[in-house]
């Protein structure tokens, strides 16, 4: 077992975090940032770990954006375990854990936010029509925080990593997105700090995401060019399974998110699912 690194900061003061910043840039350090919401897993670990790969001084966030949840989702009982998440990122050998407070974040009179690109109106949007407009702006604002080369995303949120590359792209955010791959357990199911939610059944439930996701890609190897045939077989799988709503389960563009009418890979296939009271998503890449 490799011993808690000593030089990890913690902070929550943004000018505090710029005076690390600014001694890090003076020595010549490439700067790192991967953004959480905390009750971190492998998949976050994993993430924190091609930072750290790739950059010289490595800096996790960990804030529980209330912007991005609507009135109603589960911005209340979202995980927290800031002791664990503070261990978990020493081990890993972060350089900077940044943990603001929301106040600091989104002072009283706080009242510019960013408008999301056009294609953050489909698939989460539809459902969830404000979130995006909330992960611009926090995400924007820790860009602008803590100025990065790079800033590392999870492609298990495909359509945020697409959202965030556009938001980027278009108002000339000098930062480099690395999009990092899922990580899943063994049984398949996606980590997500959500799952601590799901009971043993509802687990077995969830598992139809994965296998429904894989069921679109063997569909597709076997010459189904039809995109809403292999739509129906998708839904049809997951009603099968017992998941209690399905939001989107879908074949898109994997850059437009354009729903595949006809399927010429590359595509992307999306669930977003609710087993129980959580609400889950996933994708698969299917070249
Ligand atoms: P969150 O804490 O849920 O906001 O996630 C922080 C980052 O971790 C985002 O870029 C997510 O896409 C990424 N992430 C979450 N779960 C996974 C996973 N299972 N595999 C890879 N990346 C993930």
């Amino acid at each position: 077992m490799s011993v808690p690194q000593e030089k990890t900061a913690v902070t929550s003061s943004i000018s505090d975090l710029r005076w690390h910043i600014r001694d890090a840039k003076w020595r010549g350090d490439s700067i790192g940032l991967v953004p959480t919401m905390g009750a971190l897993h492998e998949g976050h670990l994993s993430i924190v770990r091609q930072s750290i790969a790739k950059c010289d001084f490595s800096v996790v966030s960990i804030f529980v954006n209330p912007t991005q949840f609507a009135a109603g989702e589960d911005l209340e009982r979202y995980p927290r375990d800031l002791d664990r998440d503070l261990g978990m990122l020493q081990q890993a050998g972060v350089d900077l854990i940044f943990v603001p407070d929301s106040t600091d974040i989104y002072p009283e009179d706080f009242s510019v936010t960013v408008n999301p690109p056009n294609l953050a109106q489909r698939l989460e949007g539809e459902f969830r029509p404000s979130h995006f407009g909330g992960v611009c702006t926090i995400v924007l604002k820790l860009i602008n925080i803590v100025a990065p080369d790079f800033a590392f995303f999870g492609q298990k949120d495909y359509q945020q990593l697409c959202v965030i590359r556009s938001m980027v792209r278009d108002l000339n955010v000098a930062v480099q997105i690395e999009a990092c791959p899922i990580v899943r357990a063994d049984d398949g199911l996606a980590l997500s700090s959500r799952n601590v939610f799901l009971d043993e059944e509802q687990r077995q439930t969830a598992l139809s995401i994965n296998r429904t996701l894989q069921l679109a890609a063997d569909q597709i190897s076997s010459g189904v060019t039809d995109g809403h045939e292999i739509m129906a077989a998708m839904r049809q799988n997951l009603v099968d399974a017992g998941v209690d709503s399905i939001d989107y389960a879908v074949l898109a563009n994997p850059e437009t998110l354009q729903v595949a009418d006809n399927v010429i890979p590359p595509v992307v296939a999306l669930i977003a699912a609710t087993v129980g009271k959580t609400r889950l998503i996933d994708n698969l890449l299917i070249d």
